[in-house]
């Protein structure tokens, strides 16, 4: 086992992934910009190194600062833990390079599934359905006409390198086209320095579900069901389920075989989640993260897994040490993510939180650096508290929920809590009855 872990995060995840190292018996070194050195995660580590100013291309992205880190630290592995370096292959085998483990899948496994393009061809080739569209980079405009006239409009334009919803445009009917593709393409070369784009036909009421799998470096590879992410802003998540109000276990079941066993044929090592689309019965693959997914707790309420132990248990050799068999789904689980935003205007809501209640009682758990006089500081993701409620049926899981949020208290900023609140009290959230495209036309609605 490691003997002392460096957490490359901040915020909620960097304390989730502590805790997984403190049960462990692992001492822990948090790295911090000059912004979080209040930071609750900084507060909570064993050590704490200072890696930069507060911008995260000096600080929580500046490898060799957090490299260095380590070294002097001792730590003999790294966590990514999600955003920041966590899906970056030349960081993984920087940390290889410099005998340290990182704890997470292997470079070269990260690269293929950070191109979506390569990632698509490569589940096509092990039997994975895939969303209908290009075959490969779409190069010009005339390549894209006759894609879209073969699969039909709608259609999407995505960037090869995309990432949390940007570059991707819809082309409702041929006039769109141009536009669209402009624009992806100038979304790509802005937020990626890569202006490689595709095409897939625009599902019009499909729900984004995703399979959480788990593999170790001897084949051995298992899934742990599913998650209902489609209830999303801008291509954003906002609220979890797992499992899917639509998924059958029947469906849950061929989706894990036929997935377990791709994994297992590509030697796939680690924690790492499959979205797909889900439309007319059909799963369609959009793409693979390599990584700790935001919504994982939701997975380890219904499975009474702790993921984060399970991936360091991996990255430090040990085999899985259970099988498909041994894992069982049990309740019904949901997770909202509280923003410090404001939930009408979506605005970001830095700012200094006098004073904070975080809800409790059977079934409820808060994953957050939140306390009490802690400034929210305007660098980094707005993401400030991950509510999740577990209980035995959905019904029970949302009446947790209600009144959970109910209890909820951050004074001095804003958060998305009342929007949760508008959420769980929707009946079409109630009855289990919505698409990725619901939540963007509730909000509408209600404003
Ligand atoms: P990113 O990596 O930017 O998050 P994804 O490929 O994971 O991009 O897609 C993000 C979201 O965009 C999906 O969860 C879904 O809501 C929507 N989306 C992606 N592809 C399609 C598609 N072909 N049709 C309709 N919606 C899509």
């Amino acid at each position: 086992m490691f003997h002392k872990i460096l957490i490359a995060n901040r915020g909620e995840i960097a304390l989730r992934i502590q805790r997984a190292c403190r049960e462990l018996g692992i001492p822990t070194v948090a790295v911090h910009s000059t912004a979080d050195a209040e930071a609750m995660h900084v507060r909570l580590a064993d050590e704490s190194v200072c890696i930069g100013p507060p911008a995260p291309m000096h600080s929580y992205l500046n490898i060799p600062a957090i490299l260095s880190a380590a070294s002097i630290t001792g730590a003999d592995a790294i966590h990514p833990g999600y955003g920041f370096l966590s899906e970056n292959a030349g960081f993984a085998e920087m940390v290889e390079a410099h005998g340290l483990t990182f704890i997470g899948p292997s470079s070269a496994h990260i690269r293929m599934m950070g191109d979506k393009i390569a990632a698509k061809a490569a589940m096509a080739s092990l039997g994975v359905p895939l969303v209908p569209g290009s075959d490969g980079v779409v190069p010009d405009m005339e390549t894209a006409r006759e894609v879209a006239a073969r699969i039909g409009y709608p259609v999407l334009i995505k960037a090869a390198a995309g990432g949390g919803g940007r570059g991707m445009k819809v082309a409702e009917t041929a006039a769109d086209l141009e536009e669209a593709w402009r624009v992806a393409r100038a979304e790509a070369r802005a937020g990626f320095g890569n202006d490689a784009v595709y095409i897939e036909k625009y599902l019009d009421r499909p729900r984004h579900i995703e399979l959480q799998v788990m593999a170790d470096a001897y084949g051995n590879v298992v899934h742990f069901g599913e998650r209902d992410c489609s209830l999303q802003r801008r291509h954003q998540k906002l609220l979890e389920e797992a499992g899917s109000p639509v998924m059958t276990p029947a469906q849950r079941d061929a989706l894990g075989a036929t997935v377990t066993g791709a994994l297992a044929k590509l030697g796939y090592r680690n924690a790492g989640t499959l979205e797909f689309l889900y439309q007319d019965g059909q799963f369609a693959f959009i793409e693979m993260n390599t990584r700790l997914q935001v919504e994982h707790p939701v997975t380890e309420m219904v499975c009474d897994v702790d993921l984060v132990r399970e991936q360091i248990r991996i990255a430090a050799g040990n085999p899985l040490g259970y099988t498909q068999k041994d894992i069982t789904f049990s309740g019904h689980a949901i997770e909202c993510r509280v923003t410090a935003e404001d939930p009408e205007t979506f605005m970001p809501t830095p700012g200094l939180v006098t004073a904070f209640h975080a809800p409790g009682g059977l079934g409820v758990r808060v994953d957050s650096a939140l306390y009490a006089g802690y400034v929210v500081p305007s660098y980094y993701d707005s993401l400030i508290a991950k509510l999740i409620v577990h209980a035995p049926t959905r019904p029970e899981a949302i009446a947790r929920m209600r009144r959970a949020l109910a209890e909820f208290a951050v004074i001095g900023i804003k958060t998305t809590v009342p929007l949760h609140q508008r959420i769980v009290d929707a009946p079409e959230f109630q009855a289990g009855d919505y698409t990725i495209h619901w939540l963007e036309r509730f909000v509408g609605a209600e404003h």
